[in-house]
Order: structure tokens, then sequence, then C-alpha cells
């Protein structure tokens, strides 16, 4: 299916478990969004603190590092902001509590397209993952769009917001393939500055250019990121 943005939306919110989940899923999306003057924030939901099999680094230790990587992951890409939440890695789930902090996000940056993780993928899924994706989902309709869900927001001047669309990364059935062929090196580039997590340039882009062109099997480009889009105003 061809790229299909409407020219309307201007700011696009991720919102992913750990450092890297962003970079890894749709860094070459986000790079072109960039290039294209979008507006992109990323919300990080924990500051993956629990992502290292080196006994000797403490979590406090490593979630401070991971989110110096995130930072410099978004400066390359040119991100307009990152918002840490700081939830604890490894313990999400998808309840009131968290959700609130998704509306919460979504009405203070009043995203058209909001890009999360597919929940609904079966099988072989990091709790994590999937506890983001239920409740960024279950954020974006209904519960920030109507005033009486956390009314509190309202006092503090956050308005209701309607989301256009949720793009799904790491989904079964993606139905928009976006080309990033040449924004595959801005996604290399970025997914460098996670240095606690990948290994040598070499392998990590002979994996992800691997990875790109199975999903771009049957397009007309070489390289693509694919995402699962559900329309949310009708
Ligand atoms: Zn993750």
């Amino acid at each position: 299916m061809a790229e299909s943005t409407p020219e309307a939306f201007q700011v696009y919110m991720l919102v992913v478990a750990h450092p890297d989940d962003s970079e890894f899923s749709s860094a070459g999306t986000v790079a072109g969004l960039c290039r294209d003057g979008k507006r992109v924030i990323i919300i990080q939901v924990t500051s993956g603190d629990r992502g290292t099999s080196d006994r000797s680094v403490r979590p406090d230790k490593l979630a401070a590092t991971r989110e110096a990587e995130q930072l410099e992951a978004a400066r390359r890409l040119g991100v307009a902001e990152v918002v840490f939440l700081h939830c604890k890695d490894g313990g999400l789930v998808p309840d009131l509590d968290l959700r609130e902090k998704v509306v919460r996000m979504i009405r203070i940056h009043r995203p058209d397209v909001v890009i999360t993780h597919d929940p609904f993928r079966p099988y072989a899924f990091h709790p994590d993952h999937r506890a983001v994706g239920f409740a960024t989902h279950d954020a974006v309709y209904p519960t920030a769009r109507d005033h009486l869900y956390f009314p509190e927001h309202l006092e503090e001047g956050l308005e209701p917001h309607k989301t256009a669309e949720i793009w799904y990364f790491g989904a079964e059935t993606a139905d928009k393939f976006v080309d990033i062929t040449d924004t595959f090196d801005a996604k290399i580039d970025a997914l460098m500055a996670h240095v606690s997590q990948v290994g040598s340039a070499e392998s990590l882009r002979e994996r992800m250019r691997e990875r790109a062109a199975e999903l771009a099997t049957g397009q007309d480009f070489e390289l693509a990121e694919a995402f699962k889009v559900v329309q949310m105003r009708r």
C-alpha cells in the first residue's frame, strides 16, 4: 500500500516501553518526518534499567546511561522532545495508572498520530511492550478524547484531544509501508547512539538492512518500516 500520510498531520508522538524501541522500529520513519518539518515527540515509559547482562551495573546507573543514549539518538534524528515517565522496567501493566500517564501526554502534546507497540500481536512478546500498546490504545480512545475521564486534567488546563490515527509497529498484519531507503543511514546512526545495547555498526547495519528489505517486499522501493494503521477520528 502506498504512503498515505495526510499532509495535514503535523504532530507525531511515539509511546515506547524502553530506550531503543523507537529506533529499532521507527527511526527511518522518524528521520523522514523530522526532515519534512513534522514535530516528533518520544514518550519513554521506562528507562530500561533492567536491560543488561552485566552484573556489575546498578539499575539506577543503567537508567541514567540509557536516558542519555536515548536523548542522543533523538538529537541525531531531529526529534523535538523526549519525555521520560520513569516507570519500572519489566513492571508495566496496562492499568489505569499507566493509562492516565499516557492520556496526560496526549493532552499535553496533542498528536495527530500516535505510534506504539502492537499489543494485539500474538506470542513472543515482551510484557512491557504489550502493556504500553494496550494502555496507549485505550488512552487514545476513548480516554483522552472525553472530558469526564481524568477530569482533574481540566483543572490543570489540559483539554481533551482526539488523535487521528494510531500506527502500530511490530504488527503481523501491517498495512502501511514507509520508504526508509533514504533515511536508513540515519536510522543506523541513531541506533548506534544506544551504545550499551548495540554491538558493532557492521553487524547491526547488516541485520537491520535485511529486516528492512524483507518489510519492503512487494513495494517499489528497497527498504521499509511497517505499521498497522488504525483510524480513530470518524
Ligand atoms: Zn523494548
